[in-house]
């Protein structure tokens, strides 16, 4: 009764959505009377009884540290997923065609990284809708997941994500590297490891901010680390789809 009622509710607001004369090319294709997954989501981490496990990347592409990630991540054949920034997305456009080629997700993460709780909503719309269209037209794929850059985002952030059908996705508390801030391989190496847990949602980048990055080979480590424990390596839509599973089966 009270999920019919929420379909009627989810119903009502796209039809008004699409009669408000916005345009409805951007609708996500999933079936839209599922109130579970249409709703605005925020994601921490996928569901906790399975070994299934995300790897996200943020700030990329990089010439140099994605293609690096990239032969890894086949080397091992996993998927993971990649949060792009548009400006970047848009200078090194084969990287981004390669990380769809190869079964990874890419996510959008902004044209231009600002703080998006401190500009406004027309302007973090332009930020996220420049950045949509350039993925979609390097992949062919709407890009459903939004990561908001340093994990911040308040009421406007989550009115405008609902509206474009997205969702936002952050990572698990005790899983942020903080490789950028280049602590050490071991360093990075330990914090992944020692806190894994089902479902979680790892946040790595694949960009430098100091002179050389150490995530490429914490990942060596790392990657076999979590293959070994018996960990699954999905893409966070994937997560996402099992986590949906996991609350109707709930
Ligand atoms: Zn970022």
């Amino acid at each position: 009764m009270r999920k019919s009622f929420r379909v009627i509710c989810i119903s009502l607001a796209l039809m008004l959505f699409m009669f408000s004369g916005f345009s409805t090319k951007y609708l996500r294709s999933e079936n839209m009377n599922d109130a579970d997954y249409t709703q605005a989501n925020i994601v921490r981490n996928g569901p906790r009884e399975q070994k299934y496990i995300a790897l996200t990347f943020d700030d990329g592409p990089h010439p140099q540290y994605t293609t690096e990630i990239l032969d890894l991540l086949k080397k091992h054949n996993i998927k993971a997923t990649f949060f792009v920034l548009g400006q970047l997305a848009e200078k090194y456009p084969d990287i981004i065609k390669r990380q769809v080629n190869e079964g990874h997700e890419v996510g959008n993460h902004t044209y231009s990284h600002f703080d998006i709780t401190k500009i406004s909503k027309d302007e973090f719309k332009e930020e996220f809708r420049r950045t949509q269209d350039i993925i979609s037209s390097l992949t062919g794929v709407e890009s459903n997941v939004f990561r908001p850059p340093y994990g911040l985002y308040n009421e406007n952030v989550v009115k405008i994500i609902n509206e474009q059908q997205s969702n936002i996705i952050l990572w698990t508390y005790d899983q942020d590297s903080k490789d950028w801030s280049n602590p050490g391989v071991d360093k990075i190496v330990d914090t992944t490891v020692a806190n894994i847990k089902n479902g979680d949602i790892i946040l790595f980048h694949d960009y430098v901010y100091h002179e050389t990055s150490n995530t490429v080979s914490a990942l060596e480590s790392i990657i076999p680390e979590l293959i070994n424990k018996g960990y699954n390596f999905v893409t966070v839509s994937e997560l996402m789809d099992l986590l949906k599973k996991d609350i109707v089966n709930n």
